[in-house]
């Protein structure tokens, strides 16, 4: 369980029975935490801070501890920054800068230079927003009454942003190949990326895989052929197509877990050893948070991966699609996104069939896939960009929507969605801002989450909507 470290902030100058208030509220406050938010995380105080030592070994702390995934600051009292200076020095991980008071109301009868040098956050996380405006420490700033609902929303968002950013810190992507040949945005720095988020781009031959496929038991085979038949309508009288998906998605399943991947890329330009391309395995892989991208993606692998996670816990779906073909009457444009065959199986309406038809492209034998239509709703469209001297995330509000006419001859899963303010605008600024036709596709996240995801990254953002 991630856990979200509270360290609150004080001073010895008002004396040990005011500590001992600090220490009871901030305890009743982690209680309130764990109660409201104990799904997402684990809350844990932390020594009050009074001192610089205090305030390095909490920060320190925070730091090592592998299962920390961000902190919660919040000055009690008046805390002078100066003795956050080291502290902050040392915390990498998310910070949320909680300008909150431990009561709702101010006792107007009783009110007296006691209560107010005890309750002193208006004058505290001023002089501690300062120091991290000084020290140029990114923290998301939230101000309210903690048990409000709207701050708990805040609390949250911040947690599963951190949570991401964790996540994002341990990715590794296991590239299956390279890059499609002559492709330009899929491709970009590795290096940039590691320094920057934490993924580790790693290269194998995809002919790991289909060595290790060849050693797939046939007791295992059975064992998956279940779970598709459980999860999945099989649509098709070609069972060893359907088998040889579901020996890539074990030896898959076998390598990435051997490797510490959380992530992989393939190329239906180099399949060297596999018959056909991975498609109901890629599929069924990215169902169970996976990241994946096509023709050696390797960023749309990892963030893919890493807004899943960030999803986790919420209602709607989350996963990678491309930008294919438009739809435009005058009465309304809409977009169709697909893919040759992976298209993630959570944006599935109903229960996806498996279906086997003949690749376009690649020149390998029939693969079996996961042809579905969507789910509808209200979501967000962003992609991440290699520009060279800098990434640039890109977001953009869009609809998922019902498609107008059934399409019987279309032999890949589709989703089709609405671009806001409108469709020119939408498109316009998309290509604009240099945005890929790979991107990640979500109804549980929102263009607030991105934008922290961004801010704390210090990656550059457009957004459209
Ligand atoms: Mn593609």
């Amino acid at each position: 369980m991630d856990k979200i470290y509270f360290i609150v902030g004080s001073q010895d100058l008002y004396g040990d029975e005011c500590l001992r208030q600090v220490r009871e509220d901030s305890e009743e406050m982690t209680a309130f935490f764990n109660e409201n938010l104990g799904s997402s995380a684990k809350f844990e105080l932390l020594d009050t801070v009074v001192t610089s030592q205090t305030c390095l070994d909490d920060m320190t702390k925070a730091q090592t501890d592998p299962d920390c995934a961000g902190v919660i600051i919040w000055a009690h009292t008046f805390s002078p920054a100066k003795m956050w200076i080291k502290g902050l020095k040392e915390i990498r991980k998310p910070i949320l800068h909680l300008c909150t008071q431990a009561g709702e109301r101010l006792p107007y009868d009783s009110i007296d230079m006691d209560f107010m040098n005890l309750n002193q956050s208006a004058h505290g996380d001023r002089e501690l927003g300062y120091i991290l405006t000084r020290m140029n420490i990114k923290a998301m700033t939230v101000a309210g009454y903690y048990k409000n609902e709207k701050i708990l929303k805040k609390i949250d968002k911040f947690i599963s942003v951190a949570k991401a950013i964790k996540a994002s810190e341990n990715t590794t992507v296991a590239t299956f190949g390279n890059n499609m040949r002559d492709v330009a945005v899929t491709d970009g720095n590795r290096l940039s990326c590691e320094i920057k988020y934490g993924w580790e781009i790693k290269y194998w031959g995809i002919g790991e895989i289909a060595e290790e496929s060849g050693r797939v038991k046939e007791n295992e085979v059975a064992e998956k052929m279940k779970e598709y038949s459980e999860k999945y309508t099989m649509a098709t009288d070609n069972i060893e197509s359907v088998k040889a998906q579901a020996r890539y998605e074990i030896a898959l399943e076998k390598f990435l877990s051997e490797n510490n991947c959380s992530c992989f890329t393939d190329n239906f330009q180099d399949l060297h050893g596999l018959s056909y391309l991975p498609g109901l395995s890629a599929q069924n892989l990215m169902k169970k948070g996976v990241g994946f991208g096509p023709e050696g993606d390797y960023k749309i692998a990892a963030y893919s991966h890493v807004l899943m996670e960030m999803s986790r816990g919420r209602k709607g779906a989350t996963g990678f699609i491309e930008d294919y073909t438009y739809d435009m009457p005058s009465s309304g444009e809409l977009e169709l996104a697909s893919h040759m065959l992976e298209v993630p199986p959570q944006f599935a309406a109903g229960k996806p069939e498996i279906k086997v038809y003949p690749l376009s492209i690649g020149g390998k034998d029939d693969p079996a896939r996961l042809v579905f239509d969507s789910v509808e709703g209200r979501g967000i469209q962003t992609t991440i960009i290699d520009l060279g001297d800098k990434f640039r995330i890109i977001c953009a509000d869009v609809e998922l929507v019902k498609q107008p006419e059934p399409m019987p001859k279309l032999p890949v899963a589709r989703v089709m969605f609405r671009h806001f303010p409108d469709f020119e605008t939408g498109i316009e600024e998309w290509i604009k801002a240099g945005g890929a036709h790979h991107s990640v596709l979500s109804t549980a996240l929102t263009k607030e989450d991105i934008e922290l995801f961004a801010y704390f990254t210090d990656t550059e953002i457009v957004t459209i909507g």
